[in-house]
């Protein structure tokens, strides 16, 4: 059987692989240059190929594709959630991700995804607080100590120098499996029995909870004037976590609107509420944090261009690097169009 030639194998990066790079780059370094990739791409935000992300529902959970081009490469993301699935031991979120490049439509990167959606959610977090949270601010309340929680304190330790984290779960096991995953972080991690408790004195609020109802995870009376907001686990049609009233007292900061009009806090609201988009406060078309008393809210909900900025991350990243392998997912047959007689050959 005859090889294939090197021009058709696809680099994959495996979940083994991924952890070996971070390690290699180190943990916050990642998040910093992520969190400076997705800025650079919501700069060229109107480049970009945009629709809300392909969703497929069931009864337990959610099934996604998120597809973006800048019109040299094209990424997408698989992503699932399913919110029931840790009671099995199972994750509720995974993913993994494809790029390639638009001029051949050739996949130029295969990776896992589900920790790096965890470190460029977290990225995207920060570089939404660097651009609306307090100046300042140095305690985050972190609201839900799942898997995305450890990322999420992380990211604003490096990218907005948080130096407390006040840590609060409806499972106390949560709270103190990520407590014990930050120590040595150089966080203070202050574990909390109650949300009002982890809120006190905090200027960040992020909650990070998983359930797939619309949920109150913070009443209006919880929360004073002056914070910051990161909402990132209402991410679905049907699944919030703030209570409307919040809504109505934020200036509210978001991805793409068609998207998070369906998805995020604000499928609580009317279609027509005004909301600002991110790229715009980033590129200086609008303000952002404007007053001490203001409440900003990020209502996230994961958009592909992020996904976007971490593929083509990862794609640089593992340059001379031995953290990928090279994947046969291509045919490549010496005549193009033999596709049948390298099929007979092989035989
Ligand atoms: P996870 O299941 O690992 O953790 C969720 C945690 O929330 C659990 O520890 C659970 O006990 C806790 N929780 C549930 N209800 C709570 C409540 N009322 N008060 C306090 N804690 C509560 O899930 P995860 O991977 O950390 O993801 C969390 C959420 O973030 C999911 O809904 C996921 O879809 C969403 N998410 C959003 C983005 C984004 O870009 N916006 C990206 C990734 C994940």
């Amino acid at each position: 059987m005859t090889p294939p030639s090197r021009k058709a194998l696809v680099p994959f990066v495996s979940v083994a692989d991924m952890m070996r790079l971070v390690h290699h780059i180190g943990l916050e370094k990642v998040l910093i240059d992520l969190a400076a990739e997705i800025e650079g791409d919501f700069l060229r935000w109107e480049l970009f190929d945009k629709t809300p992300r392909v969703a497929s529902h069931s009864d337990v959970g959610v099934i996604e594709l998120m597809p973006t081009s800048d019109g040299e490469h094209y990424g997408f993301k698989y992503v699932n959630g399913h919110p029931s699935n840790t009671r099995s031991g199972l994750q509720t979120v995974t993913a993994f991700g494809l790029l390639a490049d638009v001029a051949t439509g050739y996949p130029i990167l295969l990776t896992e995804m589900t920790l790096l959606t965890a470190l460029r959610t977290a990225a995207m977090s920060a570089l939404a607080a660097k651009h609306l949270a307090p100046k300042g601010a140095t305690t985050m309340a972190m609201i839900g100590n799942g898997a995305q929680s450890e990322f999420q304190c992380t990211a604003f330790k490096a990218v907005c120098g948080i130096d407390t984290v006040r840590l609060y779960d409806i499972d106390p096991a949560a709270t103190e499996k990520c407590a014990a995953n930050l120590a040595g972080s150089g966080l203070k991690v202050v574990p909390c029995k109650s949300g009002e408790e982890a809120m006190e004195g905090a200027q960040i609020i992020t909650t990070c909870t998983a359930d797939k109802q619309y949920a109150t995870i913070l009443t209006d009376n919880m929360v004073g004037p002056g914070v910051h907001i990161n909402a990132i686990g209402g991410d679905c049609p049907g699944k919030t976590e703030l209570h409307r009233d919040i809504l109505l007292r934020s200036d509210i900061f978001v991805e793409y609107p068609p998207q998070t009009r369906i998805e995020g806090e604000i499928q609580q609201l009317d279609e027509d509420h005004p909301v600002t988009e991110l790229w715009q406060v980033m590129s200086g078309k609008a303000k952002g944090r404007t007053g001490d008393r203001q409440i900003t809210l990020f209502d996230s909900v994961g958009f592909a261009i992020e996904d976007f900025s971490a593929l083509y991350y990862v794609h640089k990243a593992i340059v001379g690097t031995p953290y990928f392998v090279q994947l046969d997912m291509l045919a490549d047959p010496d005549d193009p169009r033999d596709l049948f007689g390298m099929l007979q050959r092989a035989s």
